[in-house]
C-alpha cells in the first residue's frame, strides 16, 4: 500500500466520504495555472469583483479603534442581531426578534449549522436541483439522506409544487433551495413560493431552509419574495442570508439565520462548542452594511444585470449551447451536452467534468462542471467579472468548441 493510501485510510470515514467543493477546487486549479504564467480567465468562483463599499470599511476601522477586540456573544452582538431582525422586517416582511437571530461565519456556516441541528441520521432532506454544490455534502455530514428533485430546463430549472409534494415521505425533515439560485440564476416568483408554501402547510413535520444569499441580485420586475413571510408556515421556515454577495463582502465571512427560537438556540449551542461568536470587526461592519446606504448594493445589482444580458447574448451564439436566461445571481448555466462524445482529436469529452477540465487546460478559461450541482449536462460560468474578461472568455470557449468533432 502506498503512503498516500495508508494516511487516507486514517482519516475519519465522514471525510473520506465527502466530495471536495468543486467551486473551490476549480478556483484553486485556475490560480495554479495563473501562477505558472498562463493567461487564465477565472469564472469559477461565485464572488463579486467589486470592493466592499467604503462606509462599511470605515465602520470596520472604527470597530478596531473602539476596541472591539474580544470574543463576541456566541450568537452575535446585540446591535447586529437587532439590525438583522429589522432587515428581515424591512426587506422580507418576516417578524423575528433579536433572539431569533444567530450570526455565523458566512451563510455556508449558517446552512451547515441548521442542518446539523435539525437532521438526524436517516432523515431525508429534499434538495431542489440544480443546487449549490455544498448542500448535498452538508446533508451527508449530518448522516441525512439527500432526496434530489430536478427542475427541468423547460421550467427554467425550477421544481413544481407537484414534484415537491411527490418527494415527501414520513422521513422528510427539511426542504432546501436557493432563490435566486446558484447555479441557474432562476428566481421563484411569489406565486410559486406560495404554492410551495401550501405543500409545506399540509406536511407539518417539514421545515424549509430558504437560502436567500442572492436576495439583492434579482432582475425580475416583481423583486424578491421570502417564503418565510407566509404566516401559516413562518415558524417552520429558517431563512439564511449574509452580506457576501449583496455587499461584496465574501472575505468578511458573515452569515445569519432567522428562525424559531428553539432552532436558533440549537444553533447557538452548536456554535458555542465549535466556533464561538464570529469575527468581531466583521460583525460591526455588517451593522453598517444593513443599516446604511443601500445604493452601492443596488448599483452592483444593475451591473450584474447588464453582464447577464451580455453573457446570455454571447452564449446564445455558441453553436450547440442551450442557454436559459438567469433572473438573478451572477451565473450562466448553459447546457453543453451537445458536445459529449466529441473529440478535439486527442481528448474526448464525455461529461461536464471532462468539458471544464478541457476548457481550462486548452484555452485557460475556468468554469465549474454541472455534475456537482446535480446537472451533469451543464457548466457554470460566473458573470461576476469585467465585461472584457467575459467577452474574451466566451470567445475562447466558442473557438475551442469549434475544434470538437
Ligand atoms: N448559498 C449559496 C447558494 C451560495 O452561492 C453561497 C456562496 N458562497 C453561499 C450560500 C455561502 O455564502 P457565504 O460566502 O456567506 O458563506
Ligand atoms: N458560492 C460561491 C460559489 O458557488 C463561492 C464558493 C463556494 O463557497 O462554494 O462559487
Amino acid at each position: 500500500m502506498s503512503a498516500l493510501l495508508e494516511t487516507a485510510s486514517l482519516l475519519a470515514d465522514r471525510i473520506n466520504a465527502l466530495e471536495e467543493s468543486s467551486t473551490l477546487a476549480m478556483t484553486k486549479k485556475a490560480r495554479e495555472l495563473a501562477a505558472q504564467g498562463h493567461k487564465v480567465i477565472s469564472l469559477s468562483v461565485g464572488e463579486p469583483d467589486f470592493k466592499t463599499p467604503a462606509h462599511i470599511c470605515e465602520a470596520a476601522k472604527k470597530a478596531i479603534d473602539d476596541g472591539f477586540h474580544g470574543y463576541s456573544p456566541v450568537a452575535g452582538y446585540p446591535d447586529l442581531r437587532k439590525a438583522i431582525a429589522d432587515k428581515f422586517k424591512r426587506d422580507n416582511n418576516i417578524d423575528w426578534k433579536p433572539e431569533n437571530i444567530v450570526v455565523s461565519t458566512g451563510a455556508k456556516h449558517s446552512l451547515a449549522n441548521v442542518i446539523q441541528v435539525l437532521v438526524n441520521p436517516g432523515d431525508e432532506v429534499i434538495i431542489f436541483s440544480p443546487y449549490w454544490v455544498s448542500y448535498s455534502e452538508m446533508v451527508k455530514l449530518a448522516e441525512g439522506k439527500s432526496v434530489v428533485v430536478d427542475g427541468t430546463f423547460e421550467n427554467d430549472f425550477k421544481v413544481t409544487p407537484e414534484q415537491f409534494e411527490a418527494a415527501i415521505t414520513d422521513r422528510t425533515k427539511v426542504v432546501m433551495f436557493a432563490s435566486p439560485n446558484n447555479p441557474t440564476g432562476s428566481v421563484y416568483s411569489e406565486a410559486e413560493l406560495r404554492a410551495i408554501g401550501e405543500v409545506v402547510a399540509r406536511h407539518e413535520n417539514v421545515f424549509v431552509l430558504a437560502d436567500e444569499i442572492y436576495e439583492y441580485i434579482n432582475f425580475t420586475p416583481e423583486g424578491h419574495f421570502s417564503i418565510g413571510s407566509i404566516p401559516a408556515i413562518a415558524d417552520r421556515v429558517i431563512t439564511v442570508n449574509g452580506v457576501a454577495k449583496g455587499f461584496a463582502m465574501t472575505g468578511w465571512r458573515i452569515g445569519f439565520i432567522g428562525a424559531a427560537k428553539w432552532i436558533a438556540d440549537g444553533v447557538e449551542k452548536l456554535q458555542g462548542q465549535v466556533t464561538s461568536g464570529t469575527n468581531s470587526i466583521a460583525q460591526k461592519a455588517t451593522v453598517a452594511a444593513l443599516t446604511g446606504d443601500m445604493q452601492p448594493t443596488y448599483d452592483m445589482g444593475k451591473a450584474y444585470e447588464r453582464r447577464r444580458d451580455l453573457v446570455v447574448k454571447l452564449l446564445q451564439d455558441v453553436p450547440g449551447f442551450k442557454v436559459n436566461v438567469p433572473q438573478g445571481a451572477f451565473y450562466a448555466f448553459p447546457d453543453v451536452s451537445y458536445y459529449y462524445g466529441k473529440s478535439d482529436g486527442t481528448i474526448t469529452i464525455n461529461d461536464s467534468d471532462d468539458f471544464v477540465g478541457w476548457l481550462l487546460n486548452s484555452v485557460y478559461v475556468s468554469t465549474v462542471a454541472g455534475s456537482g450541482f446535480g446537472a451533469p449536462n451543464c457548466i457554470r460560468i460566473s458573470t461576476a467579472a469585467a465585461d472584457e474578461a467575459l467577452a474574451e472568455a466566451i470567445q475562447r470557449i466558442k473557438d475551442a468548441v469549434a475544434t470538437l468533432k
